[in-house]
C-alpha cells in the first residue's frame, strides 16, 4: 500500500517536531517543508527533505495528500488554514479557544466547497484534553471537570507575548495551584474558575529603549490570553533567558470528580508529563493526519474537530486488528 504523502507549512518548533514525528510513522512520507522565509535559511533535521518557499505549495496539489499547518495561532493559522484548505486536506493545532467557533466556520466554508477535509485544533489542549473533558462528563453527568496546565511553557501564550511591540524575546509559564489540585483529588469539588486555578508568569527580554511599563500593561490586559488571569511580568536579559528558559516542558491534567448512586465518589483523571510540548503536539498532528486522509477518501469533507473523529481513524492498525488485539 502506498504511503500518505505529507507536507509541512511553517517551520518553527512545531514544524520541527512534526518532521521528527513523521519519521516515526510507518505509513507516511514527508514530501516537502514550506516556509515564508528564504528556504536556504531554514535549518531542517533531515537535509534530504526539500524546503521550498510557501508560494510553491500550489504546484504540489497532486503530490501531497495532507498539509500539516504549523504556524502560530495568533496570526498565521487564521489566514493560512483557509487558504490551504482550498487546495489540500489539512491538519492544524489552532489553540485560541475563544475563537475556535469562528475559525471552524471559516475553514469549513472553504473545505466544503473544495471537497477537502480539514481537522482543526488538534494537539493536547485543544486536542487530547478536549476529548477527555467530554468523555468523562458524559460518563459522570453529576460532578465537576477541572483542567490544570503546567507547570509549563505555553507556546500559544509565548507566541502572543512575542508579538507585543517592544518585546524582543519572551516566554510564558502557566502554573497550577497546588492547593486546588489537592482539593479536587479529594473529591471536594472546589468552586474555582479556570483563571483561579492557575497563575501566568512571563519572562521578557525588551528591545533596547522599549517602554517596559507599556509592555507589561499590554500583556496583562491582552484579551483571551491574559486579561482574566493573575499575571506577573519579569524583565530579564537575553543571557538569562537562554540559560534558564530554553527547554519546552509542559503537561497537565483533566480531572472529572463525579458522584454516582448514593454518593460514591468517582474520580477520572487523564494526565500528561511532557519533556517537549512541540514534539508531543506534533505527534498528535501526525496521528490526525492519518484521519484527515482516511475521512477524505470516504468523502467526509469540510472542517472536523477531534469530537468528529473516531479513535480508530488515527491508528495505523486496521479496525479488525484493533478489535482482536486492543478491545
Ligand atoms: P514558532 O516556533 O513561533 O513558529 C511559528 C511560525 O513562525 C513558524 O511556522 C515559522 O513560519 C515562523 N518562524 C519560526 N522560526 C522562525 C524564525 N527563526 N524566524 C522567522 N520566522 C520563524 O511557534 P511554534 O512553537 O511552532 O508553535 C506554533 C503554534 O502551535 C502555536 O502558536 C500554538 O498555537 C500551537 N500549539 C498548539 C498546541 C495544542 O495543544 N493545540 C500545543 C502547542 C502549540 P515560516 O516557516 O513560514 O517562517
Amino acid at each position: 500500500e502506498s504511503k500518505i504523502r505529507v507536507g509541512i507549512v511553517g517551520y518553527g518548533n512545531l514544524g520541527r517536531g512534526t518532521e521528527a514525528s513523521i519519521a516515526q510513522q510507518p505509513d507516511m512520507e514527508l514530501v516537502a517543508v514550506f516556509s515564508r522565509r528564504n528556504p536556504d535559511s531554514v535549518n531542517i533535521i533531515n537535509p534530504d527533505v526539500s524546503v521550498l518557499h510557501i508560494d510553491e505549495a500550489k504546484n504540489y496539489t497532486d503530490k501531497i495528500d495532507v498539509m500539516i499547518l504549523c504556524g502560530g495561532s495568533a496570526t498565521d493559522l487564521p489566514e493560512q488554514v483557509p487558504t490551504f484548505a482550498e487546495m489540500f486536506n489539512t491538519v492544524d493545532s489552532y489553540d485560541t479557544h475563544a475563537k475556535i467557533p469562528e475559525f471552524f466556520a471559516s475553514v469549513d466554508k472553504v473545505a466544503q466547497a473544495s471537497g477537502k477535509t480539514s481537522v482543526i485544533s488538534v494537539g493536547w489542549d485543544p486536542g487530547m484534553f478536549s476529548v477527555n473533558r467530554v468523555m468523562s462528563e458524559a460518563l459522570l453527568p453529576e460532578g465537576e471537570t477541572y483542567t490544570f496546565w503546567g507547570k509549563g511553557l505555553s507556546q500559544g501564550h509565548s507566541d502572543a507575548v512575542r508579538r507585543v511591540e517592544g518585546v524582543k524575546k519572551g516566554v510564558q509559564y502557566t502554573i497550577p495551584s497546588e492547593k486546588v489540585i489537592e482539593q479536587v483529588r479529594n473529591g471536594e469539588n472546589p468552586d474555582v474558575s479556570k483563571s483561579d486555578r492557575h497563575v501566568r508568569t512571563c519572562y521578557i527580554v525588551a528591545e533596547e529603549g522599549a517602554d517596559t511599563a507599556k509592555i507589561e500593561q499590554e500583556i496583562k490586559t491582552m484579551p483571551n490570553y491574559f486579561a482574566d488571569y493573575e499575571t506577573t511580568v519579569h524583565f530579564i536579559t537575553e543571557e538569562e533567558l537562554k540559560r534558564d528558559h530554553s527547554s519546552m516542558p509542559h503537561g497537565g491534567f483533566v480531572i472529572r470528580s463525579g458522584k454516582t448512586g448514593e454518593g460514591n465518589n468517582q474520580i477520572a483523571e487523564y494526565s500528561l508529563t511532557l519533556d517537549s510540548n512541540p514534539e508531543f503536539t506534533a505527534s498528535v498532528l501526525t496521528a490526525y493526519t492519518r484521519a484527515a486522509y482516511r475521512l477524505n477518501k470516504e468523502g467526509q469533507k469540510g472542517a472536523k474537530t477531534i469530537y468528529d473523529v473516531a479513535p480508530g481513524y488515527i491508528s495505523p492498525k486496521s479496525a479488525e486488528e484493533l478489535r482482536r488485539d486492543y478491545l
